[in-house]
């Protein structure tokens, strides 16, 4: 026997018994961000490198180590996308959607990063990702958080997740408090992690994202970024905490919060969980006023957030609060040959008549005893049964599976009915 061929370490299957999870909380999200007004856009999943090397920055986690980059044939060099706000501004961008206009887009796919993998971790992993252009205000920073929690409220997750939030403020604020941060490091140097030192040389706002303990109290005495905010940063950030308030969302300031890459300026947040253990971030984002000019456009405000699917399915298995539907809802079998035909007609005619009922059919024939094990293993909640004594009598004979109920043999206008009912039953 030849060897079996593995999938690539990270890069995960979805198989039948997980991806009804998935589809659940795929729809529930595509119905939320249809309810904020929000229009799918797709990219390709290879962009040319440069695309990355110059939104994300040249010394962040992603470029410097976690991109999947590789020639073409043409000795092009392209990247197998690590995230998708880099692709959204380019296509924005390329086909004149952008400038002087308002966009609200959403996306969803896989994402590509060489990471060391573990739970909450993969190297193909997938985002939903919300992006909004052309609008500068704190009201659609607000919008967009507003959206992911009720995005957590549908899926039963609020209880588990924080909402942290800060300013990254204006370049010009953010470069003052830079100057002033790398002093402190500087003075502090010998109580700095290797990863640190190396942060502190080429971007010594990472050193604030450090989760070392040994590092924890003096980093809590470094400078603080709100010491350096200019006023409309401060009025912005006030603005957006009023509007939360408003509504009713938590949140708490985190004055070490700041992404790690280069394109924010002002709002950033991520919701965080203590649920995932090291993976603890769900769901991250910020604004990037700059990145459209950066990109080749016209300057264009915009802000957005990505949410990583896994860690949300990771949730939501530990929680089970979101319904996953079993994938069939009637089975139906059939006994003996004269039986074969008019199976396959009323499973058609069912569905004909019922929308989004679903009907499997039993395929390759067998005894009673079999197609009824198939019948329960399919999860369906009816069997119909057709042998020769219904197909001469033109009736149907129904058998419960999931409840204590008599058999019985009905006509087509009971069958409908019953099945309609079971129906209506399903989605409530
Ligand atoms: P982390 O700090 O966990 O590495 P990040 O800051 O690199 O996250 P972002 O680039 O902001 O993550 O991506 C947004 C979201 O995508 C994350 O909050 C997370 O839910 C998810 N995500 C990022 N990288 C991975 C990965 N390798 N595997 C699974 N999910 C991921
Ligand atoms: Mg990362």
């Amino acid at each position: 026997m030849s060897k079996q061929i593995q999938a690539i370490r990270g890069m995960n299957d979805i198989l039948p018994d997980q991806s009804g999870r998935w589809q659940a909380l795929e729809q529930v999200i595509r119905q939320l961000v249809a309810s904020y007004g929000y229009s799918e856009i797709r990219m390709p999943i290879v962009e040319q490198t440069e695309l990355f090397k110059r939104s994300i920055g040249e010394v962040t986690d992603i470029v410097e180590k976690e991109m999947y980059t590789f020639d073409d044939r043409n000795g092009d060099s392209l990247t197998l996308r690590p995230e998708g706000t880099a692709s959204c501004v380019r296509a924005g961008n390329e086909h004149g959607l952008l400038y002087n206009q308002q966009q609200r887009l959403w996306y969803m796919g896989p994402m590509f990063r060489h990471e060391r993998p573990q739970k909450g971790r993969y190297r193909q992993f997938h985002q939903v990702g919300v992006e909004a252009f052309g609008l500068g205000g704190p009201d659609i920073d607000a919008e967009l958080i507003v959206m992911t929690a009720r995005l957590w409220k549908a899926l039963g997750l609020s209880e588990y997740l924080t909402l942290e939030i800060n300013s990254l403020a204006s370049n010009e604020a953010r470069a003052n408090y830079r100057a002033a941060l790398t002093d402190y490091l500087q003075a502090h140097e010998a109580e700095l992690d290797e990863d640190s030192v190396r942060r502190l040389a080429s971007n010594p706002l990472r050193v604030l994202d450090s989760k070392n303990p040994a590092m924890a109290d003096m980093l809590s005495r470094a400078p603080k970024l709100s010491e350096y905010w200019d006023e409309e940063s401060r009025s912005h950030f006030t603005a957006l905490c009023e509007r939360l308030d408003a509504v009713g969302i938590t949140y708490v300031h985190n004055e070490r919060l700041v992404r790690g890459l280069d394109y924010y300026n002002r709002t950033v947040f991520e919701w965080v969980t203590e649920s995932l253990g090291a993976q603890g971030t769900v769901c991250a984002g910020g604004r990037y006023d700059g990145l459209v000019g950066q990109l080749g456009g016209k300057h264009t405000p915009a802000v957005g957030f990505a949410m990583g699917l896994e860690r949300l399915v990771l949730m939501l298995e530990h929680t089970q609060s979101l319904k996953v539907p079993d994938p069939v809802d009637i089975y139906i079998a059939a006994m003996g040959d004269s039986a074969e035909l008019p199976a396959l007609q009323v499973a058609e005619k069912l569905r004909d008549h019922v929308p989004h009922l679903r009907v499997m059919q039993h395929c390759g024939g067998g005894n009673f005893g079999k197609q009824l094990k198939r019948a329960d293993k399919s999860g369906a909640a009816l069997a119909i049964i057709l042998g020769e004594a219904e197909v001469q009598a033109g009736t149907y004979t129904l058998k419960y599976l999931r409840e204590a109920r008599d058999q019985e043999t009905v006509d087509w206008t009971t069958l409908l009915e019953r099945v309609l009912i079971l129906q209506s039953e399903k989605e409530d």
